[in-house]
C-alpha cells in the first residue's frame, strides 16, 4: 500500500490554487516546494504554476498587487499578505544556447512542464485538487537519496550547463548520490560551464558551499569544477582536504580553502561574482592562512571584525594548518579579553581629559595599554587602566 502522507500547503498558496481553479487553470505548487515538503524540510519559497497565461494571472489577481517580475519567461508575483509567490504558466522551452533558458513556450499540460525541469527531485507538483504529479519518478529517487537527471543527461546539461553545478549544489545540500549516468554527464558536459554567466555560477556555488556535505561534494567533483573558469583547471583537493572543509567555520571559510587549492586563489576570487563585502573577508582568510601561528595569538585575532572573529579565527588557523592551536585560541575568545585598541575599556577621548595630547602619542599609548593587558599587568578596566596610563605617561 502507498504511504500516507499529508501535504500541507499554506492558507495563501491554497487560495491562489483554488482561484486559479475556479477560473479554469489547472495549478499546482511545483518544483522546490514539493520537493521540500517531502523531505520534511520548511519551505523557503512556494512556486506555483497554471495553466494560464501572465496576462490571465495579472487580470484574475488584479484586486491585489501583482508584480510582473518576468513575463517574458511566464512569471508574474503576487503578493498576499505580505508574502511573494510566483505564478508560472506551463511552460516548455523553445531553444537553448547552453548559457540561458532559450525562448519560453507555454505548455499545455504539468507533464510537459515538469518533462524540462533538471532533476526529478526537482520535477513534482502537487494540487489539492488535482492530486500529485510525478511522471519522472522523482519521489522515489528522493526517497532512495539519489539525484537524477531529467531525460537524457548529456542532452539536459548541454542544455543548460548550470544544471551540473546545481546538481553538485543539490548533492552538497542533501547528501544525495548522483546516479551514474547523470554523474557521467556532468564531467562529459563540464567544457559548458565556462560559458555560464558569473552570477548564475556564484549563485550556486554559495548554496553548494553552505551545505552540509559540501567537501565531498568538491572533492569528487573537482574534476567538473577545473572546468569551472579559467584559472581553475590547476584545481587539486586532496581526500584529506574533504575533512578540512568539514572543520571550516563556515562557506566563506570553505571557499579560501578552495580557492587555496587553485595556483592563484587571489585572481580566481577576484573574478568571482560575490559580494564585495565577501571577497575582503576571503582576501583576508587567505592572507591569513599563510601567516597565522607565527605572530602572537591576540595580535592576528584582532585582525578580525569582531562579530567575524570566531568563525574566521577557526577557518585561518585550519587553512594555515595549526588545528592545534584551537583550543589556545578558544581560551582567548572566551576570555573576554580586549583584541584590538578599540575593545580597551578606555578611550582616546578619556586618556585626553586625563592630559595626554592628541596625536600619534595617543595611538601608541593605546596601544602599549592594550600591549599591558595582553600580558597580565592590567584589567580591561577604565580606573585599572587610566592609573596604567598615567604611570606610562
Ligand atoms: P531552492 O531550494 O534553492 O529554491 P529550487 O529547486 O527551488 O531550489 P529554483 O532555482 O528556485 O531552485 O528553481 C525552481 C524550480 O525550477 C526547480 O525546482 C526546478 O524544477 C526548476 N529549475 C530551476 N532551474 C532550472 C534549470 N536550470 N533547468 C531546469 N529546471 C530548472
Ligand atoms: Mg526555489
Amino acid at each position: 500500500m502507498e504511504k500516507e502522507w499529508s501535504f500541507p500547503l499554506p492558507p495563501q498558496v491554497e487560495a491562489v490554487l483554488e482561484r486559479l481553479e475556479r477560473a479554469g487553470y489547472p495549478a499546482y505548487a511545483v518544483g522546490g516546494c514539493v520537493r521540500d515538503v517531502l523531505r520534511g524540510e520548511t519551505v523557503h519559497d512556494w512556486d506555483l504554476c497554471s495553466a494560464a497565461s501572465p496576462q490571465q494571472v495579472m487580470e484574475l489577481f488584479a484586486d491585489g498587487r501583482v508584480l510582473p517580475t518576468g513575463i517574458r519567461h511566464g512569471t508574474v508575483t503576487l503578493l498576499r499578505q505580505g508574502e511573494a509567490f510566483e505564478v508560472t504558466m506551463f511552460r516548455r522551452e523553445g531553444h537553448y544556447d547552453g548559457r540561458r533558458p532559450g525562448i519560453v513556450l507555454p505548455a499545455r499540460t504539468i507533464q510537459e512542464d515538469l518533462a524540462r525541469r533538471d532533476f526529478t527531485v526537482n520535477a513534482m507538483a502537487y494540487s489539492p485538487y488535482r492530486g500529485f504529479e510525478d511522471p519522472c519518478g522523482g519521489r522515489r529517487d528522493l526517497e532512495a537519496g539519489l539525484l537524477r537527471a531529467v531525460g537524457e543527461p548529456e542532452e539536459r546539461f548541454r542544455e543548460d550547463a548550470l544544471r551540473i553545478l546545481r546538481g553538485l549544489r543539490f548533492s552538497a545540500c542533501f547528501g544525495y548520490k548522483i546516479e551514474e549516468k547523470t554523474a557521467g554527464a556532468m564531467v562529459s558536459q563540464a567544457s559548458g560551464l565556462g560559458k555560464l554567466s558569473g552570477e548564475r555560477v556564484w549563485q550556486e556555488l554559495w548554496k553548494l558551499l553552505a551545505g552540509d556535505f559540501a567537501g565531498e561534494v568538491l572533492v569528487r567533483g573537482q574534476e567538473i569544477l577545473r572546468r569551472l573558469r579559467p584559472g581553475w583547471e590547476s584545481l587539486n583537493l586532496s581526500a584529506e582536504d574533504g575533512l578540512l572543509f568539514r572543520q571550516m567555520g563556515g562557506p566563506w571559510g570553505r571557499l579560501a580553502l578552495l580557492l587555496s587549492r587553485l595556483e592563484e586563489p587571489e585572481a580566481a576570487l577576484l573574478e568571482l561574482r560575490c559580494p564585495a563585502e565577501g571577497k575582503k573577508r576571503v582576501a583576508r582568510l587567505l592572507r591569513q592562512g599563510k601567516s597565522v601561528g607565527h605572530g602572537p595569538f591576540p595580535a592576528w585575532l584582532g585582525e578580525f571584525p569582531r562579530e567575524l572573529r570566531r568563525e574566521d579565527a577557526r577557518s585561518a588557523l585550519i587553512l594555515s594548518g595549526n588545528q592545534g592551536k584551537m583550543g589556545e585560541m578558544a581560551e582567548i575568545l572566551d576570555s573576554g579579553l580586549p583584541l584590538t585598541v578599540g575593545e580597551l575599556s578606555i578611550n582616546g577621548a578619556q586618556l585626553q581629559q586625563l592630559g595626554v595630547p592628541p596625536g600619534p602619542a595617543l595611538g601608541q599609548l593605546l596601544r602599549e595599554l592594550l600591549a599591558c593587558v595582553w600580558r597580565g599587568q592590567a584589567d580591561n578596566e577604565a580606573g585599572a587602566l587610566a592609573a596604567l596610563a598615567k604611570e606610562l605617561l
